[in-house]
């Protein structure tokens, strides 16, 4: 059966390219009935932060990416915070010291410079495997002077093949890298360690990241050899590498630190999960050649590692919001009321929770800027005249007005005045505004118009406006139109 893993380290903010490992790897698990396992990487203290973990964790819930086994939620093979692992992996390093795959390396990093230079071999290449010839004598020499052991793994002098399951077979030639370092003198284990020890001891079928951490892989297959043989574990998962992520120019990667990866920035500004995660789905994927808009449900039925793309995905904002509009238009109506609310929190335009009068207005309001908006962060700027009686008019708007502004209003006054108060209605309004302003006055519709909807949202773009009229209701709205000629 299959199981995956998100495993990110909790330094800084989550970020898009973050999403989309954990995106494919949820996928990948739903669409195959596998699992989903979530594990923290925090083994550098230095850099790891009970922020960042809480923030990933509170993403991963935003975002309804659910996991089986991990953090917060336990599971057979737990703790599942590697800062929790130590004893683990000091057990699996005994083992593999048992077996012969590690050994005691005391060389500094001076003096592997050293003896690079002094024997005209290139600094760049590192380590030498200096150590593991050393005698016994000389081990003992070494701890005699106080020095303590970092422990490296003994890589096979041999060309490392695997068949990748997005680029297909790839070769790490002998001799790309010599052997490395796994446990740090003082007893630290490092990242190429823990990483597939977790993977192997839970039972991990399919890694799926990024392409940046090829170059670990090659290193964590000399370690799975030398796992099995230790007896650790039994098998090999197999590898995917999503392809990379650029920004929107250039050919570089898209930074961590670019404002656009900020996840929590993307959400302020009014993303749903469904259309950032359909959005971050296409980076590197596709449902079809002709269709960029799913469900989730599509996205699961559909999602094989095997049809990702290796090439680089270039992250682009007005494609992302525009996909972002079709699912908000997508929701239903009750629930896209429900999103909206924090949003006018926020902006303070409504009260946390909004009152009765509040919510009413939200419900009766949230139709009409759902069909025209792409971020739910573009509400409170459309909506807000709606819960205040004070205009803020606009520089543009005021600018906009026509010479004969005041003549428009008090015709539509004029007009407004004899509607009914109980049948004050979107279409009543318009009947009574179209009678005096297009036929009796001979104006076109953005000339008669125009000036109504500044006069009862202070802006140039509102919401439709007869409809707006009949949430304000008739008194309210001939107050705002009495106010602009002033
Ligand atoms: N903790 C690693 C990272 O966040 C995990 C990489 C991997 O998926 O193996 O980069």
């Amino acid at each position: 059966d299959v199981r995956v893993r998100f495993c990110p380290s909790p330094t800084g903010l989550p970020h898009v390219g973050m999403v989309r490992t954990a995106l494919y790897n949820w996928g990948y698990a739903r669409h195959t009935g596998g699992k989903l396992i979530f594990r923290v990487e925090d083994t550098d203290a230095a850099r790891d932060s009970e922020e960042s973990y809480r923030q990933l964790v509170d993403a991963l819930t935003w975002l309804e990416i659910d996991w089986d086994e991990g953090v917060e939620k336990g599971g057979p093979h737990a703790p599942y915070r590697q800062s929790q692992r130590g004893d683990i992996y000091a057990g699996v390093l005994q083992q593999l010291i048992a077996s012969g795959a590690v050994y005691e390396s005391y060389s500094t990093a001076e003096e592997i410079d050293a003896r690079n230079e002094a024997n005209g071999r290139a600094k760049q290449l590192g380590y030498d495997n200096y150590d593991r010839t050393l005698t016994d004598e000389q081990k003992a020499a070494f701890r005699a002077e106080g020095r303590e052991p970092a422990w490296r793994l003994r890589v096979p002098d041999e060309d490392l093949t695997y068949v990748d399951l997005i680029r297909g077979e790839v070769t790490f030639p002998a001799g790309s890298f010599p052997d490395f370092v796994v446990v740090r003198a003082g007893g630290q284990p490092l990242y190429t360690f823990t990483n597939p020890v977790d993977d192997a001891l839970m039972g991990i079928t399919h890694v799926i990241r990024g392409e940046d951490l090829m170059p670990s892989t090659a290193r964590q297959l000399a370690l799975y050899s030398a796992l099995i043989d230790a007896g650790v574990t039994t098998f090999v998962p197999r590898f995917g590498h999503m392809p990379l992520v650029l920004g929107e120019v250039g050919n570089k990667k898209l930074s961590k630190r670019d404002p656009k990866a900020d996840l929590f920035l993307q959400r302020d500004k009014g993303f749903i999960h469904e259309g950032l995660l359909n959005y971050l789905a296409l980076l590197g994927w596709s449902l079809s050649h002709d269709r960029d808009v799913f469900s989730l449900e599509e996205f699961i039925a559909a999602f094989d590692i095997a049809d990702v793309n290796p090439n680089p995905a270039r992250f682009d904002q007005k494609k992302a919001e525009s996909i972002n509009g079709d699912h908000i238009r997508m929701l239903d109506a009750a629930d896209f009321a429900a999103r909206i609310v924090p949003y006018l929190v926020a902006e303070g335009i409504v009260a946390d929770p909004p009152t009765a009068a509040q919510q009413q207005m939200i419900t009766a309001a949230a139709p009409l800027v759902q069909e025209r908006v792409q971020l739910l962060g573009e509400v409170p700027a459309l909506l807000g005249f709606l819960f205040t009686d004070e205009i803020d008019y606009q520089d543009d708007a005021l600018a906009s007005l026509p010479a004969n502004a005041g003549e428009v209003i008090v015709a539509s006054v004029g007009a407004l005045e004899l509607v009914p108060e109980q049948s004050f209605t979107a279409a009543a309004v318009q009947e009574a505004l179209a009678g005096a302003l297009i036929e009796g006055l001979g104006l076109k519709p953005r000339v008669a118009y125009g000036p109504l909807r500044v006069a009862l949202s202070g802006r140039r773009i509102s919401p439709p406006l007869f409809e707006s009229m009949e949430l304000l209701g008739k008194a309210e709205t001939i107050r705002r139109l009495g106010a602009l000629v002033q």
